[in-house]
């Protein structure tokens, strides 16, 4: 099926590769349009103290809200935006929209976003960071950057670089999906991460897997031995907190405390809890 003789002379791609590079091609021009037509929305996942249950912050997570193909995971977009050098813009621009939300939370929520390694090559991302925080004046010390293991692998001085200009203005940097990927203990001390995320799939099957409840329990010992503080991704169960308690775990997230949340839904969730600084400020305000 290699060769095929039609107005276009050859076609080098077997049948299925060339309705894959069409499907990619539509797709990334439909990202291309997408970015200006605001499609590019923040989700949020609660982050929870896990020994008092509190909420105390949100991950965001990135969702296209397409009118053509629905919902779309972030699986599905990031790689190609990645590829075709469009994930810095479209990134920021995400990050913006969180951060003018979360400017309107209590403020001792935190938020937590996601830095994609291609982010990590651009020498200017530190300071495209911090021109952010001061265009939306959400405070530096109430964000968290995670970036995986993958992306250290690549450029260790550029990200030791970044990782250090993001830290001297106050923000935490945490280590995401820790025990998959490029894992290397080595990167725990090539780099001052304030926080370690333990992987989802060792929490979410730690009930049931003697193995992954072995690995949950070696990651919270390496932390408590360099005084990094854990959070556990992927809790769908009650059952699991009480351990994750007990090998000190000081934070949790996933599906037993809540799905991704759109920017309305959060919204619901803290005026609920009185946690929407708006809410307080315009009350104080419109009762003067
Ligand atoms: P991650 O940073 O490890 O994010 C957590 C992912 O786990 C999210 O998937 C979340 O929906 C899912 N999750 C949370 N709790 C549970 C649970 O209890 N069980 C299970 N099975 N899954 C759970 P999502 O939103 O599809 O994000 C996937 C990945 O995409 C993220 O993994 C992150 O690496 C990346 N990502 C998301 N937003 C962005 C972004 O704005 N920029 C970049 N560069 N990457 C992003
Ligand atoms: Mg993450
Ligand atoms: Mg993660
Ligand atoms: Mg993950």
């Amino acid at each position: 099926a290699a060769k095929k003789n039609g107005r276009n002379g050859f076609s080098w791609f077997e049948n299925g590769m060339e309705i894959e590079l069409r499907t990619r091609n539509s797709l990334e021009a439909d990202i291309r349009a997408a970015i200006p037509n605001d499609e590019f929305v923040p989700y949020f996942e609660q982050q929870v103290d896990l020994a008092t249950g509190e909420l105390v912050g949100f991950e965001m997570l990135a969702r296209w809200v397409s009118p053509v193909r629905g919902l779309i995971p972030p699986d599905d977009f990031i790689p190609v935006a990645e590829e075709t050098g469009m994930i810095g813009d479209l990134s920021m621009s995400i990050i913006r929209k969180a951060l003018l939300e979360a400017k309107n939370w209590d403020q001792r929520l935190t938020i937590s976003v996601n830095i994609s390694p291609v982010q990590l090559k651009d020498p200017w991302l530190a300071q495209k960071i911090v021109k952010l925080l001061v265009e939306t004046g959400f405070p530096a010390n109430r964000l968290e950057v995670e970036i995986t293991e993958s992306s250290l692998f690549k450029n260790l001085n550029l990200a030791q670089s970044i990782v250090g200009s993001l830290k001297n203005q106050g923000i935490q940097i945490a280590l995401d999906d820790f025990g998959t990927g490029y894992s290397s203990l080595a990167h725990l001390r090539a780099l001052p991460f304030d926080r370690i995320k333990i992987d989802r799939s060792f929490v979410s099957s730690m009930d049931d897997n003697a193995e992954s409840a072995a690995i949950v329990s070696a990651i919270a010992g390496l932390g408590a031995s360099l005084a990094v503080p854990i959070t556990a991704e992927g809790i769908e169960d009650e059952s699991v907190i009480a351990k994750l308690n007990e090998l000190g775990c000081s934070k949790g997230q996933g599906w037993h405390f809540g799905q991704p949340m759109s920017i309305e839904q959060v919204r619901k969730l803290l005026i609920e809890k009185d946690m929407l600084q708006s809410r307080k400020q315009s009350y104080k305000k419109s009762s003067v």
